[in-house]
């Protein structure tokens, strides 16, 4: 199965990809987590990337679509993968199109702008694994260590509150009309974000297996 999660940044895209990869078996695939891992190794993709991401602005269209069919073309993709945080504009989504790539649902993760900054300010994402977490809803075991490796849970640098409102801001002008995009061609289904990350899990996978 080929699954997209749209959502706005902090909406729980990562957490509810994790779930559903755990669950069906398909791998996760993250723009966002491949992308800060060419930051952290200064390859010349990161060095291209980092002024964009860390200004809460978009990494250009044709190097995400190369990101994205380079990864799906792994062995792994072969039984299907869940895309997460890609497409972000509709020319994305037309890549994937044009690639012959089938998306069979597209979940749309529901959650008010003013939840988002709250949430965004309590995230922890783990520096080694990209594991997500929240101080509130979804904590570490142990304050700032990751639950699956043991890597450092840390503040990203683009949660910062005057980046997220940038984040927002692109997310509402380049992203939100995918909802549109997808709902024409009968694939969109919207799940409203839960305060508990396992309620929203469920309405999650009821909604991928129906
Ligand atoms: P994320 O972890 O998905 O929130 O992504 C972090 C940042 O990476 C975003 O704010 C963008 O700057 C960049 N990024 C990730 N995925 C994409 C994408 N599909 N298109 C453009 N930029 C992206």
């Amino acid at each position: 199965m080929n699954l997209i999660l749209l959502g706005a940044p902090g909406a729980g895209k990562g957490t509810q990809a994790e779930v559903i990869s755990d669950k069906l078996g398909i791998p996760q695939i993250s723009t966002g987590n491949i992308l800060r891992e060419a930051v952290k190794n200064g390859t010349d993709m990161g060095v291209k990337a980092k002024g964009f991401m860390e200004s809460g602005a978009l990494v250009p269209d044709e190097v995400v679509i190369g990101i994205l069919k380079d990864r799906i073309a792994e062995d792994d993709c072969k039984n299907g993968f869940i895309l997460d945080g890609f497409p972000r504009t509709v020319p994305q989504a037309e890549a994937l199109e044009t690639m012959g790539v089938n998306i069979d649902k597209v979940i749309s993760l529901e959650v008010a702008d003013e939840t988002i900054q709250g949430r965004l300010s309590g995230r922890r994402v783990c520096e080694k694994c990209g594991a997500s977490y929240h101080v509130e809803f979804n904590p570490p075991k142990t304050e700032g260590i990751c639950d699956k490796c043991g890597g450092n849970a840390v503040q990203r640098k683009d949660d910062a509150p005057e980046t997220v409102i940038e984040r927002l801001r692109t997310y509402h002008e380049q992203t939100a009309p995918l909802a549109d995009f997808y709902d024409k061609k009968g694939k969109l289904v919207k799940v409203q974000g839960q305060d508990e990350v396992k309620a929203t899990s469920e309405l999650v996978l009821k909604a991928v297996n129906a």
